[in-house]
């Protein structure tokens, strides 16, 4: 599904990726690891396809294509989900208008025509009740005022509806509890299937207890420089990095 081949990328001239080479295939969930500063975000932002970074060499595809000239919109309408690190408040858009509107667009973009209302009402009851969202929560204003877990149960909602082939969740090192962590964790259980696949980029082993992952990777300046299964988490949990970057001298 996403092959990325050597690829540097980085910002104002500096790469911060420095040669990556990652295969994810459907049905798959992959873990990314690694120390503060070795460059977990810019891959996510740049699978993506966030601009400000740019590709000074390698390729990504994504299902056998190029991806690399698109803008976000448009890999996000083939099926690449990026979760928000920073979300915005958008104060007067309902945590449901705002996901009708982008699955409209994604639609759109296909050449096919807004979704019924009916079907939307239906799918956005099943989606909820499915990852036990209360339904006084739909209408409440995007990210106004939303705890730490409240903002994790908006993406994973987002997640669902979308039913993204590829889902990038970067968790960000603090302000995730452990009922925000299994918020997480219960949302991509519940979408993973053969048909797609996962990216969990995260400091913390703690949340592979809940999501458990076929592959972990750990990231180290810009390289993927080990890669292995679950136990490597655990591994990292016990000893840290540093005896990665000692095998690697
Ligand atoms: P991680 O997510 O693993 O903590 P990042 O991908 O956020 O790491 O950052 C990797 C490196 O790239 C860091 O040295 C960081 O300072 C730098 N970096 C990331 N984003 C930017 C940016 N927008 N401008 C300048 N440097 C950046
Ligand atoms: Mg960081
Ligand atoms: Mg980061």
């Amino acid at each position: 599904m996403l092959k990325i081949k050597d690829l540097y990328a980085g910002i104002e001239g500096k790469d911060i990726l420095q040669g990556i080479n990652l295969e994810v295939k459907a049905g798959e969930v992959h873990a990314i690891m690694g120390p503060n500063g070795s460059g977990k975000s810019t891959l996510a932002s740049v699978v993506a396809g966030k601009e400000e970074f740019e590709v000074t060499r390698g390729y990504i595809t994504f299902d056998n294509e190029d991806i690399s000239e698109l803008d976000p919109e448009e890999r996000a309408h083939k099926g690449i989900f990026l979760s928000f690190q920073y979300p915005v408040e958008i104060p007067g858009v309902s945590v449901t208008n705002f996901i009708k509107t982008a699955i409209n667009e994604t639609r759109k973009s296909k050449g096919q025509k807004d979704m019924p209302a009916s079907e939307m009402l239906k799918m956005i009851k099943e989606k909820a009740d499915m990852l036990e969202i209360d339904r006084k929560f739909l209408s409440r204003s995007l990210n106004e005022g939303f705890s730490g877990g409240e903002k994790k149960r908006n993406e994973v909602f987002q997640m669902a509806m979308l039913e993204p082939k590829l889902a990038i969740l970067d968790e960000t090192d603090s302000g995730l509890d452990i009922d925000a962590l299994k918020v997480v964790a219960n949302g991509v259980n519940k979408l993973k299937s053969e048909d797609n696949a996962v990216i969990v980029i995260t400091h913390y082993q703690r949340l592979l207890d809940y999501i458990i992952p076929d592959f972990v990777h750990v990231i180290m300046n810009g390289k993927i420089v080990k890669s292995g299964t679950k136990e490597l988490a655990y591994e990292l949990e016990e000893k840290g990095y540093d005896w990665i970057k000692e095998e690697l001298v």
